[in-house]
C-alpha cells in the first residue's frame, strides 16, 4: 500500500518541516515562540509569517531575512519552502503529533534555562525525542541574564558573544560547559552549535534570549540546516496523506471541529477520514477544510478561508460529522485511492496508538497498578512516561472523561492490591455517574491539571495507606528469635490458670519483641501433619524490662525481664523448664507481613534465622 506512494515522492518538491518547542516550565518556551513569531511586534504578518490552524508558517524568504548577516557569513542557501512551528509548546503537543507509531514532528527545539541547567521536564523531553528519533536543537535560553550582558536586539549570538566583557564571556563558558556535562550524563553528545562539526553525532546548543531576540537568527539557521542535511527524505512531498489531530473543539456556527496538522499529501473536501475515538474508531467525511483568513482581511464575514483541497504541510480546521468522539493525538488516516484498501485495517491502525500505550504500560507490572486516564493521546503518553519514572505501576489506561466503566475497571484492583483501586486522572473531567460509582465501589480518584500534582497526591495517599497497613501488619509480623530463660532463679511467675509467666531471658539469636509469640519443643513428639518436631505455644510477650525500664525489644546478647501472656494450660515446670530453647513462632502470614512491611528492620542474620525457623516449623 505504501510502495506506490513512496515512489511518487520527489526531491524536487519539499514540504516545510514541522517544528515543536519543548522543555521545562518557565524556561521561556512561550516567550521564544513569541519572539520567533514576532507576536508582540507590529510587523505581524507583514513579516511574511502566516497563521495556520495550530501552527505558524515561516516562508523561506522570511527565514532568510531573520537570519540576517548569518546568511552571508555562513553561506546559507535556503532550499526548504519554510518552517512550520507548532503554536502550543510542550511535550503533549509533540506527543499528539503521532501517526502509526511514529512522530509527524520533524524537528524540535528543547529550551533550557542557562541559569538552571537540565530540569526534570528537560530530561523527559530528551527521552521522548530520542525514543522517536526526532532530531532537535537545544536553546540555551536567557543569556541576557548573564552578569554584565550587553544587548543588541536580534543579533546573531556569535556576534553578541564577541563583544561581551571578559567576565560575562567566562560566566557564559562555564555555564555552557556545565550544561554540556549534564547532557553527557544523560548519554547525549552535544556541542555549542558554532563548534559542532558533526550534526548527526552531536546535538547543537544554541544560546538565545527570548527577550532580546539574540540567538534567534542562529536557531532559525540551525533548523534550516538540519532540515536540509538530515531530513530531505522525510520532507519530500508525497501524495499519501500523513495527518494527525491536534485538538477537537466546538466552534460557534461550525459545530465540533478537528484541528489537524496535515504533514504530507493532499486532503480534499469529501475525503473519507478514519480517526481514533473514545469509544472505537470514527469514520467520517470531510465537509469543510478551513484555514484562518489572513489578518488584514479579517472582519469580513467569517474568520476562515474555505478550500477544495489543501497540500501538506499545513495546519487545518476540519468540519465533519461525528467529530465529538475523536481523541486528540489520533492519526487521521485517508484511504490512499490508487490502491485497494481495507477499511477494517485502517480502523485497527488508527486505534493501535492507544492500545500500544495501554499494552506497554500494563506489561511491566503484571497487570497490577493504578488506572491512568488523560485527555489526549499525547497527555496520556506524558502521564505514563511520568508514572514510569516515578515508579508508580499502571494496570490499565483510557482517554477522555471518567465514566462508570473506568471506575469499574479500576475497582478490580480490590482483588489484588486495594490501594491500586485508584484512578490518576490528568486534565479530564469526572462524570456524575463516574463519581457515584466511585463512591459505591470505593475507588479513589485523583485529578490534576499538572502531572506533578498527581504524583504528590498519590504518594501522600500511599504513605497513609502504608502506615495503616504497617500498623495492622505489626500484629501479624513475627521477628525471628531464639531465647532461653537465664537460670532457675530467674523465674518469678510460672503461669498456669490464667497467670502470666514472668522470667529473666537471654536472647541468643535475633530480637525478642513485645508481641512475639513464643513456643517450645514438645520433646519426643512429632507434628502429625508435617511429621516434624512438634511445638507447644507458650503465649505472647506482653512486656519487656531492662534494668527496670520498659522497652519494646531485646537484642541478641542482651538479657531482660520478660512477661508472657501465657496460654492457661501451660506452666513452667510442667511443660518446659529453663533448659528449653524458646522460639518465636513464625508462620506463612507472619513471614509475609514481616517481609512486606518491616524489610528495612531486618538484618542479614535475621533473614538467615528466619530461613532456619521456617524449616524447623515446616512453614511452606
Ligand atoms: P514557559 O513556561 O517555558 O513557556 O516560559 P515563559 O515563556 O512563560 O517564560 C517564563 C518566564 O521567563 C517569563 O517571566 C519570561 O518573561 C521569562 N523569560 C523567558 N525567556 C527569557 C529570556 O530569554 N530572558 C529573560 N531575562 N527572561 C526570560
Amino acid at each position: 500500500r505504501m510502495r506506490s506512494a513512496v515512489e511518487a515522492r520527489t526531491p524536487d518538491r519539499l514540504r516545510s518541516s514541522i517544528v515543536c518547542i519543548m522543555g521545562h516550565v518557565d524556561t521561556g518556551k512561550t516567550k521564544l515562540l513569541d519572539n520567533i513569531r514576532r507576536t508582540n511586534v507590529q510587523e505581524g504578518e507583514a513579516g511574511g509569517i502566516t497563521q495556520q490552524i495550530g501552527a505558524s508558517f515561516f516562508p523561506a524568504e522570511t527565514l532568510r531575512e531573520r537570519m540576517g548577516s548569518l546568511v552571508e557569513k555562513k553561506n546559507i542557501t535556503v532550499k526548504v519552502p519554510g518552517l512550520m512551528i507548532i503554536d502550543t509548546p510542550g511535550h503533549e503537543s509533540f506527543s499528539n503529533l503521532r501517526s502509526r507509531g511514529s512522530s509527524l514532528c520533524d524537528l524540535a527545539i528543547v529550551v533550557v534555562d542557562i541559569m538552571h541547567g537540565l530540569e526534570p521536564q528537560t530530561i523527559e523531553s530528551l527521552t521522548m525525542l530520542r525514543s522517536k528519533k526526532t532530531p532537535f536543537v537545544i536553546a540555551l535560553n536567557k543569556v541576557d541574564r548573564l552578569y554584565g550582558w550587553s544587548t543588541v536586539k536580534d543579533r546573531p549570538f556569535i556576534e553578541s558573544l564577541e563583544v561581551q566583557p571578559e567576565g560575562t564571556r567566562s560566566e557564559f563558558e562555564s555555564r555552557a560547559s556545565q550544561v554540556l556535562l549534564q547532557l553527557a550524563e544523560q548519554g547525549l553528545n552535544a556541542e555549542l552549535y558554532y563548534k559542532n562539526k558533526d550534526f548527526k553525532e552531536y546535538v547543537s546548543l544554541i544560546p538565545t534570549s527570548a527577550i532580546t531576540g539574540e540567538g534567534v537568527p542562529d536557531i532559525l539557521m540551525m533548523l534550516v540546516l538540519l532540515s536540509q542535511k538530515m531530513l530531505v527524505d522525510r520532507v519530500m512531498w508525497c501524495p499519501e496523506v500523513q495527518c494527525t489531530v491536534l485538538e477537537v473543539k466546538v466552534i460557534e456556527g461550525l459545530g465540533t471541529t478537528a484541528d489537524v496538522i496535515l504533514a504530507n499529501g493532499t486532503l480534499k473536501r469529501g475525503d473519507q477520514i478514519v480517526m481514533c475515538g473514545f469509544s472505537g474508531p470514527v469514520v467520517t467525511r470531510v465537509r469543510e477544510l478551513l484555514t484562518p483568513r489572513p489578518l488584514r482581511e479579517m472582519r469580513v464575514k467569517t474568520d476562515y478561508l474555505h478550500h477544495e483541497s489543501i497540500d501538506g504541510a499545513m495546519g487545518i480546521k476540519i468540519c465533519a460529522n461525528n467529530l465529538e468522539g475523536v481523541v486528540a493525538g489520533s492519526a487521521c488516516l485517508v484511504p490512499y485511492k490508487d490502491v485497494p484498501y481495507d477499511l477494517e485495517v485502517l480502523k485497527e491502525d488508527v486505534m493501535s496508538d492507544l492500545s500500544q500505550l495501554a499494552k506497554a504500560a500494563s506489561e511491566v507490572n503484571g497487570g497490577v497498578g493504578v488506572y491512568a486516564i488523560a485527555s489526549t493521546l499525547g497527555s496520556l503518553e506524558a502521564l505514563l512516561e511520568f508514572l514510569k519514572t516515578s515508579k508508580i505501576p499502571v494496570s490499565a489506561v483510557n482517554i477522555g472523561p471518567i465514566h462508570k466503566k473506568d471506575v469499574m475497571k479500576a475497582s478490580i484492583m480490590h482483588q489484588f492490591k486495594s490501594e491500586y483501586a485508584t484512578i490518576l486522572a490528568f486534565d479530564v473531567n469526572l462524570t456524575k455517574e463516574g463519581a457515584d460509582m466511585a463512591k459505591e465501589l470505593n475507588v479513589r480518584i485523583f485529578t490534576a491539571e499538572i502531572i506533578y500534582h498527581l504524583f504528590d497526591q498519590f504518594t501522600a495517599y500511599m504513605a497513609d495507606v502504608r502506615k495503616a497497613q504497617q500498623a495492622a501488619a505489626a500484629l501479624t509480623a513475627v521477628f525471628p528469635c531464639v531465647c532461653q530463660i537465664s537460670s532457675p532463679e530467674h523465674v518469678w511467675c510460672r503461669g498456669g490458670g490464667g497467670d502470666p509467666i514472668l522470667v529473666g531471658m537471654d536472647v541468643k539469636e535475633g530480637t525478642l519483641r513485645v508481641g512475639t509469640p513464643i513456643c517450645v519443643e514438645r520433646k519426643g513428639q512429632k507434628d502429625p501433619t508435617t511429621g516434624l518436631q512438634a511445638y507447644l505455644d507458650i503465649g505472647r510477650v506482653i512486656g519487656i524490662e531492662i534494668n527496670r525500664k520498659q522497652v519494646n525489644m531485646v537484642k541478641v546478647g542482651q538479657s531482660a525481664a520478660v512477661k508472657i501472656d501465657a496460654v492457661t494450660t501451660v506452666q513452667f515446670g510442667r511443660h518446659f523448664d529453663h533448659t528449653y530453647e524458646m522460639y518465636s513462632h513464625v508462620t506463612r502470614p507472619s513471614i509475609d507481613a514481616l517481609k512486606e512491611f518491616f524489610r528495612e528492620d531486618l538484618v542479614n542474620e535475621d533473614l538467615q534465622l528466619l530461613v532456619r525457623l521456617k524449616k524447623q516449623f515446616g512453614v511452606l
